[in-house]
């Protein structure tokens, strides 16, 4: 414990929800000196669904220096965004739009969370426990269980997901609109490619009249990084009309789900529909990779921002808080930086008043930021994806620089 606060010291903490941003609100929070206790709902150690996040490789390093991610952990790095269409005269791998420079770090959700639980302190960790209910009274919140007992804090992070239970009891009026799109996603490992060359060096963004497929390796699920035990990871963003999503979104037992459905619920029918029009849309290459991947999972694109990060003693954290389409690539670095910056303002402000009103103006500004981002970014790559057949580099990118005008400080935290 190198940086105990005075304010923090004792701090009686409860955070709902132990995915990246509840593992992060954990060890900062008890690096402070706070008596943390993390409320997990499920009932075994989260899964790793083999997917990939992307992130500029300066949020890797500042979460290192902060010893809150494996110096170790494996990581590639993409130059380029590879923006691709299929045409009559290249089907294989589509034409060449734009390779829009960027730099980005590839790495598994699955190796990020590891990395996350197993700094979370021994036995602050609980799983099996569905918070049902939040209240305050003065400067205490209470945290209601499934099982019936009540738990009080000085102050509670509900770090609990896009659905949050925390983010409906502060902000009943704050609503989830669906965006009129899905994200399917899947993975494939680099084995059963046919060629891996066409992969190598960006993320490929491959286009179609509504919505687009983004294909880029990260490491293999035991970390491997060496050609042959990578893996692919994919995502098509496609469209789903508003009147159909509760129907595309009932599983293979015949139960509507909320929001998503994850691999092994997706009936084959649905999987079936979505690889036939992969093939009649993507370049040969991309659908093959679609096509050969089995356990895909499909998300409904919701967004919202919210009027504050924090009312009383209760704080939101994560997906809890702003919600931004997924786009931005910037959902578990998001949470890590709220619960980052949450330790900085304890520790640096001398009441938990000043701290917590601070962090609040600082989260909801930057949060509400990345919700506009993902939403220009939905607009312009999804909802008017204009023909990129048409259009050289140049056309590219005055098209891209007119439409994405929303500057965000989306990982900006204080190296430690
Ligand atoms: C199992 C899993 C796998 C994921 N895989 C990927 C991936 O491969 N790639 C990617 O980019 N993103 C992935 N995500 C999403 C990504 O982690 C989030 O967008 C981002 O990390 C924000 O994380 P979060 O901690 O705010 O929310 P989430 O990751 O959604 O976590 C919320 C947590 O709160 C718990 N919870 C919810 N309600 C309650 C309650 N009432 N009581 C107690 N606990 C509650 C949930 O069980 C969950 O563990 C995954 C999320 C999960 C849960």
């Amino acid at each position: 414990m190198d940086s105990i606060s005075a304010v923090a010291l004792g701090l009686k903490v409860g955070i709902v929800g132990g995915s990246i941003a509840g593992c992060a609100a954990a060890i900062e929070l008890a690096r402070l000196g706070c008596d943390v206790t993390l409320f997990e709902r499920s009932g075994e150690e989260l899964k790793d669904r083999g997917a990939g996040i992307g992130v500029p490789p300066s949020v890797i390093e500042t979460f290192r220096k902060r010893g809150l991610i494996d110096p170790q952990i494996p990581v590639f790095e993409a130059g380029a965004f590879v923006r691709r269409w299929r045409t009559i005269a290249e089907p294989r791998h589509g034409y060449l739009a734009w390779r829009q420079t960027t730099v980005m770090a590839l790495l598994n959700w699955g190796a990020l969370y590891r990395s996350l639980r197993e700094r979370v302190p021994a036995g602050v960790y609980h799983t099996e426990q569905r918070v049902v209910a939040i209240t305050q009274h003065g400067e205490r919140a209470v945290l209601s269980l499934a099982n019936g007992s009540q738990r009080e804090f000085d102050l509670v992070v509900c770090a609990d997901g896009y659905a949050s239970l925390g983010r409906q009891t502060l902000f009943p009026q704050v609503r989830l609109p669906y965006a009129g799109y899905v994200l399917w996603r899947g993975f494939l490992l680099e084995t059963k490619l046919s060629e891996s060359g066409p992969l190598e060096n960006g993320i490929h963004a491959v286009g179609f009249p509504g919505g687009h497929g983004i294909f880029y390796f990260v490491p293999g699920l035991k970390g491997e990084t060496e050609p042959g035990k990578r893996i692919v990871n994919w995502a098509v963003y496609t469209p789903v009309a508003p009147a159909e999503i509760t129907m595309f979104l009932t599983d293979n037992m015949g139960r509507a789900r909320e929001g998503s459905l994850p691999p092994g619920a997706m009936p084959i029918a649905t999987e079936q529909a979505l690889k036939a029009a992969a093939r009649s849309r993507l370049p040969e290459y991309y659908a093959e990779i679609v096509d050969s991947s089995d356990q895909t999972s499909a998300y409904g694109i919701y967004d919202c921002e919210v009027p504050a990060y924090r009312q009383g003693r209760v704080c939101l954290v994560g997906d809890a808080a702003a919600f931004a389409r997924p786009h931005s690539g910037a959902g578990a670095f998001k949470g890590m930086n709220d619960a980052a910056n949450l330790s900085d303002a304890l520790s640096t402000n001398t009441s938990i008043e000043t701290a917590l009103s601070l962090w609040n103006t600082e989260r909801t500004t930057a949060g509400n930021q990345i919700v506009r981002f993902g939403n220009q970014l939905g607009r312009a790559l999804v909802k008017e994806i204009p023909d990129w057949s048409t259009m050289n580099a140049a056309k590219m990118e005055s098209w891209f620089t007119s439409l994405v005008t929303e500057k965000t400080e989306m990982f900006g935290v204080k190296e430690k």
